[in-house]
């Protein structure tokens, strides 16, 4: 389980710039894509995406769902079942509510 503040992610990426690793800003890449996809429609149930999971090797297509409670943004692979937590997303610009 990945539980991900983005905001946190995104203030450390400000302070690293170019030395920021490899993996840090394709995590970055995926999870915005997330945050982007999700606000689009907010689906409370884990809905598919047209995003595919990150980690080497798996081919699974990401689901979403939205959480109304604590606005949390929940992402499941069901491939290799990797599945995360994102919060801090509000106002970001993948924000599209
Ligand atoms: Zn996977």
């Amino acid at each position: 389980m990945y539980i991900t503040n983005i905001q946190h992610l995104l203030d450390a990426s400000a302070k690293m710039r170019k030395e920021m690793p490899k993996e840090a800003r394709e995590l970055i890449g995926f999870l915005s894509l997330i945050i982007d996809t999700t606000t689009k429609n907010l689906p409370l149930t884990l809905t598919q995406t047209d995003i595919s999971c990150f980690e080497k090797g798996c081919s699974g297509i990401i689901k979403t769902a939205f959480r109304p409670d604590t606005e949390e943004i929940h992402w499941y692979c069901p491939d290799c079942e990797n599945e995360g937590i994102i919060g801090g997303w509000q106002g970001t610009k993948w924000d599209n509510r």
